[in-house]
C-alpha cells in the first residue's frame, strides 16, 4: 500500500464518502480510514438508514397505514418480537455497504480499517484491526469522523434498561413502556416509532418546546396527534436523576414528578467523535461538544489543507447534507468551482407521522415584515387520501403578497419528506402561485396537496388575471 494520498479522509459516513469519489472522478490517489468494521458510517449502521428501516419495519407489520380504515386496533402481525424488527435492519444495512464497497471500487478509492489520529497537520498514524501502526502522508485532509451519542456520568447506561441511540438498533426485547430523554429528531422518531408499536412511550424534554424550527402550527397538529394516542409529553422540567430499581426505570424530574418505564432512552444529544485524533497535532480545537469550526464557504479549517464536513462540524448534522459538504471539501482542495448552494433545502423528520418542511415558517416571515398569504389543504381532502383513509395530516404553504413567489412549504402526514420536493424546487427556482394553479397534477395523488393549498391560497391574493382551472380538484 502506498504511503502518500492526493487526499486522506478520516470516516466513511455520508461526507467522506462523497468527498472520496469527487477526489477520485477528479483523478486523485484517495484513501479512506475507517475504524468500523465496515464502511458507510453512523448512517449507515446506527443512525439514518437503521432508524428508517426500523420505522418502515413498524409501521408494516404494525399495519399502522391501514388503521384509518380498519381501525385502532388493526394489525398485521399479532405478536411482534424484536428480533421481527431486527432481521429487515441486517439485511438493508448489508445491501447498503455493498453498495458502497462497489461504490468505492468501481471508483478507485482505496480504505484501510482503522483508528486515525494526527502526528502533525500533514501526517496520521493509523491502527489496523491488527493492531499494525502505518504513517501515512496526504496532500489534502478531511475529518469527516462524525459523531457519538452523549453519554454523561450520571446515566446508569447498561444496555439493557437504560440505552443511548445506538444501543436501541440492537433492542434485547421489546419493552412494553418507554421513556425517551431528549426530544430532539433522533428522541422525537424513536418516540413515535415505539408508539405505533403501542409501546407506552413518555417523552421528556428539559425545555419548554421542542423542535422549535418547525412551523409552530404543524407542532401543534403534531403535539395532538401524539396526545391522542396517548403518548406522554413532560416539557419544561429536566431529568435530575436515572435510577433502575426493580427492573423498572426510574426518571425523577427538577419539578418532582416521576417517570417509571421498562426501558429508558437516552437521546439528549451527540457529540464529535474528535478526542482520539490528537487534533492539537493538526493545530486544531474543538468545542464543549467536540466539534470542529470551518469556513462554511470552502469546509476549510483552521490549517486550510485540512478539511472538515458532517456531523462533526455541527448544524445541520444530516446525512443529505453532510454529503454536500464533503463534495464541497474535494471540489475546493483541487481547485474545481462547485455550484452555488441551493438556498433552501429541505428537513425531514421521520417521526409518525412524518414532517418535512423547506423554506421560511410562518414566523420568520412575519419577523421579516414580508407581506404574506397562507393556502392550507388538509391530505383528506385529496382522494388519494381518501383511498389511503387518511385522517391526519396537513400542507401549508406561504406565498408574497407582493410578488406571488413561494416563500415556504411544511408538511406533516404521510409522505411528507417526498412530497416536500415539489416545493423545494419551485422555491429554489423562485416560482410562484402560478406554478402550482396553472400545471396539471396526477390524479389521484397526495401531490395534489400543492394544487389544493395554492388555490385556497389564491382565493385571499390580490386577484390579477384569470380564475384558476379547477380541473380534477374535487374538494377544493
Ligand atoms: C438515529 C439517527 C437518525 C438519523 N436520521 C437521519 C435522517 O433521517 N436523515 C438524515 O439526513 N440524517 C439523519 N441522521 C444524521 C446522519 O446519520 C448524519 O448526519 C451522518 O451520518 C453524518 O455523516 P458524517 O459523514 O459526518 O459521518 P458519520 O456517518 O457519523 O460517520 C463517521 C465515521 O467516521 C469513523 N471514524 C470516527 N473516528 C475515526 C477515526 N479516528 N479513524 C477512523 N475512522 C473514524 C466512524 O467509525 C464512522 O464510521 C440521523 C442520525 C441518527 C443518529
Amino acid at each position: 500500500m502506498q504511503s502518500h494520498y492526493d487526499l486522506m479522509i478520516i470516516g466513511s459516513g455520508p461526507a467522506g464518502r462523497r468527498a472520496a469519489v469527487q477526489a477520485a472522478k477528479l483523478g486523485k490517489a484517495v484513501l479512506v480510514v475507517e475504524k468500523g468494521r465496515r464502511v458507510g458510517g453512523v448512517s449507515v449502521h446506527t443512525g439514518t438508514i437503521p432508524s428508517k428501516t426500523l420505522r418502515e419495519t413498524v409501521l408494516n407489520l404494525s399495519g399502522w397505514r391501514e388503521r384509518g380504515f380498519y381501525g385502532r386496533s388493526y394489525r398485521v402481525k399479532q405478536d411482534i418480537s424484536a428480533a421481527d424488527l431486527l432481521i429487515r435492519l441486517r439485511k438493508t444495512l448489508d445491501h447498503e455497504v455493498e453498495v458502497l464497497e462497489h461504490q468505492f471500487s468501481r471508483n478507485g478509492v482505496k480504505t484501510l480499517y482503522g483508528e486515525a489520529r494526527f502526528l502533525d497537520p500533514a501526517t496520521l498514524e493509523v491502527t489496523t484491526r491488527e493492531g499494525e501502526q502505518r504513517v501515512l502522508t496526504a496532500e489534502f485532509i478531511l475529518i469527516a469522523c462524525g459523531t457519538r451519542p452523549f453519554r454523561p456520568e450520571h446515566v446508569p447506561f447498561d444496555g439493557t434498561h437504560v440505552l443511548d441511540g445506538d444501543e436501541i438498533l440492537d433492542l434485547p426485547r421489546l419493552p412494553r413502556s418507554l421513556t425517551v430523554i431528549g426530544a430532539g429528531v433522533i428522541g422525537v422518531e424513536y418516540a413515535t416509532i415505539f408508539s405505533a408499536l403501542d409501546v407506552a412511550v413518555t417523552l421528556v424534554e428539559p425545555r419548554e418546546t421542542f423542535l422549535d424550527f418547525i412551523d409552530k402550527e404543524l407542532m401543534q397538529e403534531f403535539v395532538h396527534e401524539l396526545r391522542d394516542r396517548d403518548v406522554g409529553i413532560r416539557l419544561g422540567s429536566a431529568v435530575t436523576s436515572i435510577a433502575v430499581e426493580d427492573d423498572r426505570t426510574v426518571s425523577t424530574l427538577a419539578n418532582g414528578r416521576r417517570v417509571s418505564s421498562e426501558m429508558l432512552l437516552f437521546a439528549a444529544g451527540r457529540v464529535g467523535a474528535t478526542d482520539r485524533l490528537n487534533l492539537s497535532a493538526a493545530g486544531l480545537q474543538v468545542d464543549h461538544r467536540g466539534r470542529i469550526a470551518v469556513e462554511p464557504k470552502t469546509m476549510q479549517t483552521a490549517t486550510p489543507h485540512i478539511y472538515a464536513a458532517g456531523d462533526v462540524i455541527g448544524f445541520p448534522s444530516l446525512a443529505s447534507t453532510s454529503m454536500e459538504q464533503g463534495r464541497l471539501a474535494a471540489c475546493h482542495a483541487f481547485g474545481l468551482e462547485p455550484p452555488p448552494p441551493p438556498e433552501y433545502f429541505p428537513y425531514g423528520i421521520y417521526s409518525v407521522p412524518e414532517i418535512s418542511v423547506v423554506g421560511m415558517t410562518e414566523e420568520e416571515v412575519r419577523q421579516r415584515g414580508i407581506p404574506y398569504e397562507i393556502g392550507v389543504c388538509r391530505l383528506r381532502e385529496t382522494s388519494r387520501g381518501h383511498i389511503m383513509g387518511l385522517n391526519n395530516g396537513l400542507m401549508k404553504m406561504l406565498f408574497s403578497i407582493k410578488t406571488r413567489r413561494l416563500l415556504g412549504v411544511h408538511i406533516i402526514g404521510e409522505g411528507a419528506t417526498e412530497l416536500i420536493h415539489i416545493g423545494q424546487a419551485v422555491l429554489n427556482l423562485k416560482g410562484t402561485i402560478d406554478y402550482f394553479i396553472d400545471n396539471t397534477f396526477n390524479y389521484p395523488t397526495l401531490a395534489e396537496a400543492y394544487k389544493i393549498a395554492a388555490l385556497d391560497a389564491w382565493n385571499r391574493l390580490p386577484k390579477h388575471g384569470a380564475e384558476p382551472p379547477v380541473a380534477n380538484i374535487i374538494s377544493a
